[in-house]
This record gives structure tokens, C-alpha cells and sequence, in this order.
């Protein structure tokens, strides 16, 4: 694949994106996010030479919400390791990103780091010992330092909306700690949990942002600074695959068949291992909560590159 032709297609794409007039719906549910419009659409690809291709609304800054799961719970097995997995499981849920049901179940122990709850855990995980304060600096230094950009910041208009309408997150927050798997105070443990997913960032960012995945945990393309081990940063690509989509997982494996990760912001994460980094944005999300555009786009990219995981070309 040339740069030439990865121009083309990400051209091609942003053009056809345009195009939709079912766009999805905003998610209003966090005050701030209602106000984006649904026309926009950013597309960047990052290749494992560390060739840049983006179209589209690529530079502009969007809320990445659940996107910053995936790198909370790099930092957190970075801290912990595999006794993080006592804590959170590794399966898919088949509910929905903020579902309560399971937990009563299954002891307060989450589906796996990609949901509401687990996510909530991770963050409960990072907090040991530290202040919230030095918890979100650690996790704005890391994002500094993967992407080689000092300029990303957390909106803290949107981290606090979501702290003053987050009612479902308390309730799983406060449900989880009365089966202990909250260890510290559930305002403080949701105070990181809400600034994570506040992170502001835009399509060339987050594209850089996700290379140490494509790269087999090497920082980039170009470098032998490692963020994590091989084996962590295939078992991260793994969950991303069962568990990136909330109850869309399957559909976007089917579809895409790619390891990747969204947010209700309308971005998406996904990895093309040994070959590239995409971050799509469109704020329209289907009825899984995932954005529709930027499934569409990523259907659209792994069939004029053959990049799907699945392909049988052997
Ligand atoms: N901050 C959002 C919430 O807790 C994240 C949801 C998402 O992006 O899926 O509801």
C-alpha cells in the first residue's frame, strides 16, 4: 500500500462521509456532548513507517470518552499487572456500555475494563496510594508521552458535567463497593474515572495515540521504547476485539474485523496490528451507542485495503 493510495482512499472516504444524510444520534446524555454537530467526520491513518493520511475533520479536538478505557488499563497493568484480573474479568457483557444487571450476578467483579464498571475499577486501581489529582497527571503525562504532543488536555467542562449528571456511574460505583471491589472513596475513585473520559483530543492524535498497539508496544514505528510487553499489547488488541463495542462487539468484528475501541463521543480507535493506527470521528452513534459513520468509513477502508484480522489471503 502506497502513501499515495492511502491519501486516496482516506480522501475518498471523508467525500463519500459527506454524502450521508443518516447520520446517527448525538449522544445528549452528557449535557456538553449534545451540543456537537452530527456533520462532522475526521479520518487519520498512521502506518507503520509513521506516515500520516488524514481527511476530513482530522485536526479538530473531540471528546474521546471510552476510548481512554484502553489506556487506563495500560497504565493500570503497567502499575498492577495480572492481579488487575481478580478484579475485572476479560468476556464480553452483551449489554449495554452503563448495564447494572451483571453485577448482582457476578459479585460486583465487571465484565471487563471496556464497560462503565470496569472501567470504574481500573480507576479505583490507578487511585491506590495517590491523590485523583496526581492519578489524572500521571494519565495526561502518559498521552503526552505516547503521542509526542504536550498540547492534549481533559475538558473539564465536560468532566465536570459528567460528574453533576453521572448518576448511573454512582450507582455502579456504589454497588461495586458494597461487594469491596471499590477500595477507595467512590466520589474520588469516579473523579478519575470522569476527567479519563473527558479527554479532549483530535483524529491525528488519537491515531498517534493508539501506535504502541500497532507496534507490539514499542512507543512508535521508529523507536525501541517500550510502553508495554508484546504479550500485554496483544491481550489489550484482544479485548479490544470481544469487548471495544459494548453489545456492538460481534457486529463490528463481522463488520470491520479489525480490534478497536469507541466512545460516545463518536470517535473509534482501531488497530490494524504490524500495519496501521486509524482514529475515525463522525458524533452520530448507531443504536449500540458506536458511532455510525465511523463504522461505515472503517468498513469501507478494510475492504479497499484487506486490512480485516480475518482475511484468508494464504
Ligand atoms: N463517560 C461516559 C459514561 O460514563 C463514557 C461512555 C462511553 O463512551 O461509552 O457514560
Amino acid at each position: 500500500m502506497t502513501p499515495h493510495n492511502l491519501q486516496t482512499i482516506v480522501d475518498d472516504i471523508a467525500a463519500e462521509m459527506a454524502q450521508h444524510t443518516l447520520r446517527g444520534k448525538v449522544a445528549d446524555y452528557i449535557p456538553p456532548l449534545a451540543c456537537v454537530s452530527p456533520d462532522h467526520f475526521g479520518i487519520t491513518i498512521i502506518d507503520r513507517k509513521g506516515d500520516v493520511f488524514s481527511a476530513g475533520d482530522a485536526d479538530k479536538a473531540f471528546s474521546i470518552q471510552s476510548i481512554s478505557k484502553v489506556f487506563a488499563l495500560t497504565m493500570a497493568l503497567g502499575s498492577v499487572g495480572d492481579s488487575l484480573w481478580a478484579r475485572v474479568g476479560r468476556e464480553p457483557s452483551g449489554s449495554g456500555f452503563n448495564s447494572i444487571v451483571q453485577l448482582e450476578w457476578e459479585k460486583g467483579i465487571p465484565r471487563n475494563p471496556f464497560i462503565n464498571a470496569g472501567a470504574i475499577v481500573v480507576a479505583d486501581v490507578l487511585l491506590a496510594g495517590y491523590q485523583p489529582k496526581e492519578v489524572i497527571g500521571e494519565f495526561l503525562r502518559f498521552l503526552h508521552m505516547v503521542t509526542g504532543d504536550n498540547t492534549i488536555t481533559i475538558d473539564k467542562a465536560v468532566a465536570q458535567s459528567e460528574q453533576d449528571t453521572g448518576f448511573g456511574n454512582f450507582a455502579l460505583a456504589n454497588y461495586m463497593r458494597a461487594f469491596k471491589n471499590i477500595h477507595n472513596p467512590v466520589e474520588k475513585a469516579l473523579g478519575i474515572y470522569f476527567h479519563i473520559c473527558a479527554l479532549s483530543m483530535n483524529c491525528q492524535q488519537l491515531a498517534m495515540a493508539g501506535r504502541y498497539l500497532m507496534c507490539g508496544g514499542r512507543r512508535g514505528p521508529n523507536t525501541q521504547d517500550t510502553i508495554i510487553s508484546r504479550q500485554r499489547t496483544r491481550r489489550i488488541l484482544a479485548l479490544m476485539m470481544m469487548c471495544g463495542h459494548y453489545d456492538g462487539s460481534g457486529e463490528f468484528a463481522y463488520r470491520v474485523g479489525l480490534p478497536g475501541k469507541s466512545g460516545v463521543g463518536g470517535g473509534i480507535l482501531a488497530i490494524v496490528p504490524g500495519i496501521a493506527s486509524i482514529a475515525v470521528w463522525s458524533p452520530g452513534l448507531n443504536t449500540t451507542g458506536n458511532s455510525k459513520l465511523g463504522t461505515i468509513a472503517l468498513e469501507h477502508l478494510v475492504k479497499r485495503t484487506g486490512w480485516s484480522v480475518f482475511r484468508a489471503d494464504k
